[in-house]
């Protein structure tokens, strides 16, 4: 089997309300999507999308990933889709780093693997759990009342997981913090997400402030330094998502121990193949996982899905479903959909869900 063309789509995700990243910076509205489908000489058509959660939270580029799907596409034309370690090196080759652009184009070599094999995605890298995952919310709000309102919103549609976004000044985050534990109902999931907002000094500060709650701190400083630093300081469980973009990143929060979670999102780390790996080092040295993609429609949340069906039930906290945030759907309904606050694992080969190609207008570039 051969690659014997990819088409490129950029699609607008507008979200259903505007979202502000930890500690009230950095408000975005609409997120800039691409969708990628490689066409293959035996029919069998996958489907990739890489979509950043805005320009401005980590480096990654929207238009980065069709500028870099152009430099890559002339060596992987002709190569066997189902052969994703050899499409993964020759991306690497072609293009070092960047790794944010090669994970549309590694989620489609799956999805065609899958429907090749006739296994969804899960089953064909080693078996995936049927046991529906948790979806996480995205709390993005200021004070203690929005705080309420967004987690009451996310309730009333069945969630029992929340990401909290915190970060901002040290005061007003333990209030909100000490309000959503009076609030959190019995085996509800609560993680609260700095987003690298605070100084070390913060972070003790409102760690050493919340300590009688045991709650655990996502990305609470900017760099794998600054969590070193604190680690000894504090009782917190933490997990790493920002920092967590290579397998050395990983490799280096378990040999440290700088955190009990990887927060693994496919498009950031580069895609299913390199965030597999990343799953074998957590569960080799006890480290749980959140899977996510960093953004998009059902078709990201369905190949975070995925993978996080290959992580036994125990290990695997919750994904997340950026679908939920949006006001369009390029998928017709189709696809993993909440359900009482879960994702149910297709049962299709591939991926499992394609979108709507009349939803995304006309090709932005076509290589073959
Ligand atoms: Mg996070």
């Amino acid at each position: 089997m051969k690659i014997t063309c990819i088409t490129v789509f950029q699609v607008d995700l507008p979200l259903e309300h505007p979202y502000w990243l930890s500690g009230g910076r950095l408000k975005f509205e609409v997120l800039d999507a691409t969708l990628v489908k490689v066409e293959t000489d035996a029919g069998i058509t996958g489907w990739g999308q890489g979509t950043p959660w805005g320009h401005t939270y980590v480096p990654a580029h929207g238009p980065g990933i069709r500028a870099g799907i152009a430099t890559m596409a002339p060596f992987i034309m002709g190569l066997d889709p189902r052969r994703v370690l050899v499409v993964e090196r020759a991306m690497d080759l072609a293009l070092p780093g960047h790794l944010y652009a090669k994970s549309p184009i590694d989620m489609a070599c799956w999805d065609i693997a899958g429907q090749a094999a006739g296994m969804p995605i899960a089953d064909l890298i080693g078996g995936g759990s049927r046991t529906p995952r948790p979806i996480a919310s995205s709390v993005g709000a200021n004070t203690v009342e929005e705080t309420r309102e967004v987690m009451e919103r996310y309730r009333a549609r069945g969630y029992g997981a929340h990401s909290v976004k915190i970060g901002g000044d040290v005061v007003r985050e333990i209030s909100r913090i000490r309000d959503v534990e009076s609030i959190r109902r019995e085996g509800e999931i609560v993680l609260y997400d700095v987003n690298r907002g605070w100084t070390r000094q913060q972070a003790l500060r409102v760690m050493s402030a919340t300590e009688d709650f045991n709650v655990m701190f996502e990305q609470p400083c900017e760099t794998f330094d600054d969590i070193a630093a604190i680690a000894g300081k504090h009782a917190a469980p933490v997990s790493v998502d920002e920092t967590l973009v290579t397998l050395q990143d990983a490799a280096r929060i378990a040999r440290d121990g700088l955190a009990e979670v990887f927060g693994i999102k496919l498009n950031r780390v580069g895609g299913l193949t390199k965030a597999a790996r990343m799953r074998d080092i957590a569960l080799a040295h006890g480290i749980d996982m959140f899977v996510m993609a960093t953004g998009g429609s059902v078709l990201a949340d369905t190949e975070a899905l995925h993978l996080a069906a290959t992580i036994p039930d125990a290990n695997c906290h919750a994904v997340w479903a950026c679908q939920d945030m949006l006001t369009v759907d390029i998928a017709g309904g189709r696809g993993p959909r909440n359900i009482k606050g879960h994702l149910h694992l297709p049962e299709e080969p591939g991926l499992g869900v394609h979108p709507d190609e009349e939803a995304l207008g006309d090709p932005v570039a076509v290589y073959s």
